[in-house]
């Protein structure tokens, strides 16, 4: 196989490379036919014979191609797709890596590392303009607070909704505060857009295509998290639908995946920081709270994940805990925060970095 013709075509944006073994065995005809195969599909095939073994190089520009099309051709020994299914969301599409940016000039993705705090759901004036305050005090940048919860159980507490939003906006302007709350379904992105500067889907909602489709469309950055049983190239095809539709301002977020271990709630993935900055241009949020749904370790993934490179930071705060009506047990005490938030801007020149 003539390796550098290969290479000069993968240097396209969206070229697709696909590599066929053929089994030692395998017939002229076996290899005609997935030669037949690889061009009906739109590849230009390089192919390899070696003294006992034939392999097929397909250079095309598909990039949904599912290669169990060709596993289960006769003769075939290996396929492997080598590029990527997904493209605006690759790092070769914004090699220098993409920084949303706020009215206010707070940026998520460049040198300073942004904080998002504030407790898992809207539950009351009172509550959000106290924890507001004291999080905006310590140092965070971003408010967040769910109007709409997305709850394992129907009969748990399912948000404030609107009123929800509406306390969120007043208490946002007051501390000098961005604001992300979770959307859940279609309906809600309209009844949204007045009162959010980030649009958070939540890990639940990963894989909900029709509502990636349509924040597509929405000229507003948006906050992906990462599923519970998601692997990292899920998570970027899913960016890309929100990408392919024009919206270049999406934020990713590691927040934990179920994995066997019960000791925590979930497992956070901190190498997913370093991974997805290496396989694409997005900014990387890690949410400690969810990740672990224990305060007791929120503080030491947080500090690991500024180490490990992430430009943002997502953490559930709230002042009573106790009386919390969602993730009571996972939110920090507003002392901690504040104690985590000054070790966050020790631990962040270390990588040459700052805390926003
Ligand atoms: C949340 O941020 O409160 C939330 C529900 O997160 P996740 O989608 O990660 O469970
Ligand atoms: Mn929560």
């Amino acid at each position: 196989m003539p390796r550098c013709s290969l290479q000069r075509a993968t240097a396209g944006k969206t070229s697709a490379l696909m590599i066929v073994a053929m089994q030692d065995s395998a017939s002229e005809d076996q290899i005609q036919q997935v030669i037949d195969r690889l061009v009906h599909f739109g590849f230009e095939v390089h192919r390899s014979t070696g003294a006992r073994q034939t392999v097929l190089g397909g250079v095309g520009v598909t990039s949904d191609f599912d290669t169990r099309e060709l596993e289960m051709m006769p003769g075939v020994q290996e396929v492997h797709r080598i590029t990527s299914p997904y493209k605006l969301a690759g790092r070769s599409f914004r090699p220098e890596g993409t920084v949303v940016k706020f009215a206010n000039g707070i940026e998520i993705g460049g040198k300073k590392i942004v904080v998002m705090a504030g407790p898992c759901s809207v539950e009351s004036r009172e509550q959000l303009f106290t924890i507001g305050e004291l999080i905006a005090k310590a140092g965070a940048r971003v408010l967040r607070g769910g109007a709409f919860k997305p709850r394992s159980s129907p009969y748990s507490f399912q948000g404030l909704g609107v009123d929800a939003l509406k306390l969120l906006r007043e208490a946002g302007d007051r501390f000098n505060l961005l604001v992300i709350s979770e959307v859940m379904e279609i309906s809600q992105i309209e009844l949204m857009l007045p009162y959010v500067d980030i649009f958070q889907v939540g890990a639940r909602n990963m894989q909900n295509f029709n509502l990636l489709r349509e924040l597509g469309k929405v000229r507003k950055p948006v906050l992906l998290k990462r599923g519970v049983a998601a692997t990292l190239e899920e998570l970027l095809c899913s960016a890309e639908y929100l990408l392919a539709g024009g919206n270049y301002e999406i934020i990713l977020c590691e927040r934990g995946i179920r994995t066997f271990e019960t000791y925590t709630r979930n497992t956070m993935d901190i190498s997913a920081i370093p991974i997805i900055h290496k396989l694409s241009h997005l900014p990387m949020t890690a949410d400690p709270s969810h990740g672990t749904g224990r305060r007791d370790k929120v503080a030491p993934m947080a500090r690991a994940a500024v180490a490990a490179g992430a430009d943002a930071m997502l953490i559930e705060v709230h002042h009573q805990p106790d009386k919390a009506l969602s993730d009571g047990a996972q939110s920090l005490y507003p002392e901690q925060f504040a104690q985590l938030m000054d070790e966050l801007r020790m631990i962040a020149p270390a990588v040459r970095r700052e805390i926003a």
